[in-house]
């Protein structure tokens, strides 16, 4: 009875530690890790020992039994990959180094900007040290970023992730401080008074912008937008979604687009028992959309949403999944994306999405001062397309924002940094004190659990130069922190080997 690996996997990899005969694969030790779209257990080494059900923190893996009819493509899925040649494997899932941390005689203080899944990991990782205390900042009144304001409503197994952050955030040694924005209400200089290090773990929080002309019409929209306007985020609370019209269009099609099709499309009663904003579940009562068409500009081949998240909304009751035949000819053999679209059973029943492909968006059209059609170039010459739509939505990626005086990479949308340490790209510096994790530090792609590995990179760094001695002691106790307030235990001296907790 082998373990299945389904659709809500974040990819922290706490499954592959727990595996005590590695059957979970990719591991996070391999260059694979990064790009794969799910982690997959190997049906014929799985032991059933269950551990890694365990230690999942979205209930994302399940013996092969208490599979759903759905899920039963996630068993191919997991088969499939292993079955590919992929070379003999270790014994064991391979064990991060060591946390090895200098004793100073005081304790190690760092204050984490943002409290996403980046900043959350980072201060797990940096709460190993003994004695360490973290203060995070978030600007919004709740915690977790897009563990809480970017997750579908409807992923809610996905959404169980902060259950994990929680977790960290209960640590003795943690202070959590809401609703404050660095930059604004306190400055770099003013946290660096108060501890060794800044670690900034902000996110990208803004969309690339789609430049064609009509794309500034009302009824043109941004993932942002539309995502804040579900999730309720209150930076996007009282915002009005057009859905009046029986055709929205999304450009893009990266798993968030997939997302914004669904919530538009599904039974919005199915969404009534879950965190979905309130005034977005009465306007999806409402609804008057019938269909949702998800335009990419390449073929399917080059589909940027994931296999997962193609089966779950192939299994989404109500919503019929389509695509043109001819949008699929040439397409190459062999790929289980274009495998599934081709076996689609025609469904005319309740709304429906269409993913259509090898569309380049050329104009907005209006009507009546909003947007009532959206012309495309047929990407590769034979003319344009006009669908249309009195919704459009632009779903093609996100990039960061500077921060205050940190360097930043306008090209890419990220700070500059070398393994986490933030550098001056004029001189190659590093500016000292100062780390970025999570989607500001790599831009933004991967799951949740990818910014696991790469703030505990960034907390390696930071621990390095502080045992290097090259984080100054701040000079001013930490605000509001008495003496050994929040502290995990007194730091013992000599040199602390940190076995990593998982
Ligand atoms: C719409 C959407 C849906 C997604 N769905 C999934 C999914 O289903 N499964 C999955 O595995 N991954 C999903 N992802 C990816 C996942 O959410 C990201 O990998 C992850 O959230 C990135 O983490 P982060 O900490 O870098 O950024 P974020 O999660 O964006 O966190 C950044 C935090 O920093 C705060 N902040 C910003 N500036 C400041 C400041 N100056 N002062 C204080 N605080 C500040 C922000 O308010 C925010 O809370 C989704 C992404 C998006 C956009």
């Amino acid at each position: 009875m082998p373990h299945v690996v389904t659709q809500s996997c974040v990819g922290d990899g706490s499954c592959v530690y727990a595996c005590p005969v590695n059957c979970i694969q990719p591991t996070p030790d391999d260059p694979a890790f990064e790009l794969a779209e799910m982690l997959h257990v190997d049906p014929t080494t799985c032991v059933d020992c269950g551990a890694c059900t365990t230690a999942c923190p979205v209930d994302a893996i399940k013996p092969h039994t208490r599979l759903t009819e759905e899920e039963r493509a996630f068993e191919v899925i997991n088969a499939a990959y292993h079955a590919q040649a992929r070379g003999p494997r270790a014994k064991m899932a391979p064990v991060r180094p060591v946390l090895e941390v200098r004793d100073r005689g005081e304790a190690l203080r760092v204050a984490i900007v943002g409290s996403g899944p980046a900043a959350m990991y980072a201060a797990e990782e940096v709460l190993t040290v003994p004695g360490a205390q973290v203060s995070v900042y978030e600007r919004m009144p709740t915690p977790y970023g897009l563990v809480r304001t970017g997750v579908a409503p409807d992923h809610r197994r996905t959404r169980r992730v902060s259950r994990q952050l929680d977790a960290v955030r209960r640590h003795p040694g943690l202070t959590m401080h809401l609703g404050v924005e660095i930059g604004r209400d306190v400055t770099h200089e003013a946290l660096l008074r108060t501890h060794h290090a800044v670690i900034y773990a902000v996110g990208a929080a803004v969309d690339r912008r789609l430049d064609i002309p009509g794309a500034d019409l009302p009824g043109a929209m941004t993932a942002t937008q539309v995502v804040g306007w579900y999730t309720g985020h209150p930076d996007h609370a009282g915002r009005a979604v057009n859905l009046s019209a029986r055709r929205a269009v999304v450009i893009g099609n990266g798993n968030v687009a997939l997302d914004i099709a669904r919530i538009l499309t599904m039974d919005p009663e199915a969404l009534a028992d879950s965190e979905v904003a309130p005034a977005a579940l009465r306007a999806l009562r409402a609804s008057r959309i019938e269909e949702v068409v998800v335009v990419a500009r390449r073929g399917p081949e080059r589909s940027a949403f994931t296999l997962p998240e193609l089966v779950g909304l192939r299994g989404t009751p109500g919503v019929a999944l389509h695509v043109l035949p001819e949008d699929l000819a040439g397409a190459p053999d062999g790929d289980p994306k274009i495998e599934l679209l081709r076996d689609l059973a025609p469904d005319a029943s309740g709304r429906r999405v269409t993913l259509r492909y090898g569309l380049t968006p050329a104009a907005v059209r209006g009507d009546a001062g909003s947007v009532s059609a959206v012309t495309f170039d047929r990407t590769g010459g034979g003319g344009t397309e006009t669908i249309d739509a009195g919704l459009l939505v632009t779903s093609i990626g996100y990039r960061g924002t500077p921060l205050g005086q940190l360097p930043f990479d306008d090209a890419r949308g990220v700070v500059p940094n070398e393994d986490g340490r933030v550098v001056d790209p004029a001189t190659g510096a590093a500016v000292p004190g100062t780390y970025v994790a999570g989607w500001i530090k790599r831009g933004p792609s991967g799951f949740i659990g990818t910014n696991r590995g790469c703030s505990q990179d960034t907390v390696a760094a930071l621990v390095a130069d502080y045992n290097a001695g090259r984080l100054v002691t701040p000079p001013d106790a930490p605000r509001g922190a008495g003496p050994g307030r929040g502290a995990a235990g007194t730091p013992p001296r000599g040199l602390l080997r940190i076995a990593r907790g998982r």
